[in-house]
């Protein structure tokens, strides 16, 4: 059993992969071919907003968004305590200062009352100017942007949406990618929506931003890759990645999304009542980027971790750390004090298998082990 079983994802969608791929070949145009942009309006249109631009991967993505706000030395960025390196690296890559924000234990989010807090800290200590937020879907449920975006207005904060993990989400009748002044995503192999190999795009209803950030992915181009009226990154997507998004986004909206949350809904319904399962706010949908359970304490999210594995069922922590522990990030004074819900998710939580082809039978026999190891009673 694999954790995101790539190789059945490719197997059921061989044909039209292949031929995709020999179609790039054919055509020999592999940097910013012509199905680069007609997958960017496909993705604009998927999402629902003006501008789709597609980049080298989810990490330059954010970067970029970051360039198009000048964000630098003196900027404060808001981002969850709780998430992937990558949110707060660029942050710091950008000279900014990141601002960890301690998440909801339930939806593993940022949280908005940590973020007023978070933003009163700084203000009141007068060093930084707060600048940015940066919300992460996490495991695939879009963040609270409801009341993120209210305090972000009030606050004069952009909102950039870390949508890596989000695409294929919703909020009400809004998708994931949507929800930010600029929002991104990662087409990393193993994130709800990948290619085979490393992709990002970037989002907005901006014009003048779109603009910017298609002169920053190409060395901060002016008429053309030759006339350089700025500094900016070498960020673009293959055509051989695009052509792969172009065939499997009909497959991604018909069915995987679909197949994900039924798989959500089994294991929610076979897990006992000893294991917290994961909580979709009313209104939202997951794009099910993980499925990620909590156990009540480190000893058993670690048993549990060794037993699932002597049954060669995998299973991951996302994750160990909080970021306001990495070592890289160790200049920055923050107290653990503000990071409780953080501390203890990175203790307790716990990932299971999660794909559209997962088989019912395996889900059960997860659900089954888990069961027998937590002895539910
Ligand atoms: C994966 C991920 C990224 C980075 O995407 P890459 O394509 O790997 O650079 C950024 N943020 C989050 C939350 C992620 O999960």
């Amino acid at each position: 059993m694999y954790f995101r079983d790539l190789h059945r994802q490719y197997l059921n969608n061989k044909t039209n992969i292949d031929k995709a791929i020999q179609t790039v070949l054919d055509n020999t145009d592999f940097i910013s071919g012509e199905m680069v942009s007609q997958l960017e309006e496909e993705l604009a249109e998927y999402v629902g907003v003006r501008h789709c631009i597609t980049c080298a991967n989810g990490t330059d993505a954010l970067q970029l968004a970051l360039m198009v706000w000048n964000v630098g030395a003196g900027d404060a960025v808001f981002v969850p305590d709780f998430t992937f390196f990558s949110t707060a690296e660029v942050v710091a890559l950008m000279g900014a200062t990141p601002i960890f924000v301690d998440v909801d234990k339930k939806t593993y989010n940022m949280c908005p009352l940590s973020l007023e807090h978070a933003i009163t800290r700084v203000r009141t200590q007068g060093k930084l100017n707060p600048k940015v937020v940066i919300p992460v879907d996490l495991f695939g449920q879009p963040a609270d942007y409801a009341r993120i975006r209210e305090i972000a207005k009030r606050e004069h904060l952009y909102v950039l949406e870390d949508g890596a993990q989000g695409f294929g989400g919703s909020i009400k009748t809004e998708r994931a990618c949507s929800f930010g002044d600029i929002s991104t995503t990662s087409f990393f192999p193993a994130k709800p929506f990948g290619c085979y190999g490393d992709g990002g795009a970037v989002f907005t209803n901006n014009d003048e931003w779109a603009s910017l950030l298609m002169s920053y992915r190409v060395h901060g181009k002016g008429s053309d890759k030759y006339d350089n009226v700025r500094i900016g990154l070498n960020s673009r997507l293959d055509t051989l990645q695009a052509a792969i998004l172009h065939e499997k986004l009909p497959v991604f909206e018909e069915l995987e999304i679909k197949r994900c949350n039924e798989i959500a809904y089994l294991y929610n319904n076979n897990l006992c009542d000893a294991i917290i399962t994961p909580e979709v706010m009313p209104g939202m949908e997951s794009s099910w980027a993980q499925y990620t359970i909590q156990l009540s304490d480190l000893g058993q999210r670690e048993h549990l971790l060794q037993m699932l594995k002597e049954k060669d069922i995998p299973s991951m922590v996302y994750y160990k750390k909080p970021l306001h522990r990495q070592i890289a990030f160790s200049n920055l004074d923050n107290t653990e004090e503000d990071f409780k819900n953080t501390n203890i998710l990175c203790d307790t939580v716990l990932s299971l298998p999660m794909h559209p082809y997962m088989e019912k039978q395996e889900v059960l026999k997860i659900c089954e082990q888990c069961n027998n190891i937590i002895s539910c009673k």
